[in-house]
């Protein structure tokens, strides 16, 4: 064994001494590579925990500036990067924690002309976003592309979370399955309803864990909508079926 390689084997020891992991398992994690799409509450988080997981590459998309108001829940930004273009910093920060994963970043908001550039190869992609119109075109993204989309939002003290695969069964169901059209909750994002910053974080844990889950082929449900209550600390799991009348995945 090479100096390199037990300098890896100590930092992820906690990881590769479960069963669950093993050497195998933490091979799956260097190799897999994933999209985060918004580097916001949920993607801050969901991107510091997989790269602390020994992550092999991530692909950071936001246009966004850091705002002094994102710092109660962003939880890698600090006031000094106020103003600073969210992605870069982020990249600077994970960067930081694991000096050994490929990230890419992009000063970008996605659309359904650039996304297809953006994520690339990755083969999970994080929705990460606030808004309906770029969960539409992720989700179909992710339809057509034959990607794992594992998507969350956040609503005061509520945070909601599922993971599709929409293409690889007949009856699973995609986002526009769940969410055919704009409701007055999904219309709103984080700047206009509140969030606390545990939610947020809370949230983008779900999806990396989700994430780390389909990487070492453990538990993966594609049918199942995941509702957490962070007031009264209740969880709830919905069965989510596909809508036959679905425009994307029918
Ligand atoms: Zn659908």
């Amino acid at each position: 064994m090479n100096k390199r390689e037990k300098h890896l084997i100590e930092k992820y020891s906690r990881q590769i001494m479960m069963d669950q992991i093993g050497i195998s398992g933490q091979k799956k994690i260097f190799n897999s590579s994933v999209s985060v799409i918004g580097c916001g509450g949920l993607g801050t988080s969901a991107a510091q925990y997989l790269s602390m997981s020994g992550l092999g590459g991530l692909t950071l998309i936001d246009d966004d500036k850091v705002s002094l108001s994102n710092l109660n829940r962003q939880t890698l930004f600090s006031e000094k990067d106020v103003g600073k273009s969210k992605s870069l910093v982020l990249s600077e920060r994970i960067k930081s924690i694991n000096n050994s994963i490929k990230i890419i970043y992009f000063k970008k908001k996605v659309t359904s002309k650039n996304i297809k550039r953006f994520v690339g190869k990755d083969k999970i992609v994080l929705d990460c976003t606030d808004n309906y119109e770029s969960r539409l075109v992720i989700n179909k993204f992710c339809h057509l592309e034959k990607k794992i989309l594992i998507s969350a939002a956040l609503q005061n003290f509520e945070l909601q979370a599922f993971m599709t695969s929409s293409w690889s069964k007949h009856d699973n169901p995609c986002y526009k399955c769940i969410f055919p059209e704009l409701s007055k909750d999904t219309a709103m994002s984080c700047d206009e309803m509140g969030i606390i910053a545990p939610v947020a974080g809370l949230g983008g844990l779900i999806q990396a864990n989700l994430a780390i889950n389909f990487i070492l082929k453990l538990k993966s449900n594609f049918k199942e909508l995941i509702l957490f209550d962070c007031l009264n600390l209740d969880l709830k799991k919905i069965k989510i079926t596909k809508n036959k009348k679905c425009t994307v995945c029918n």
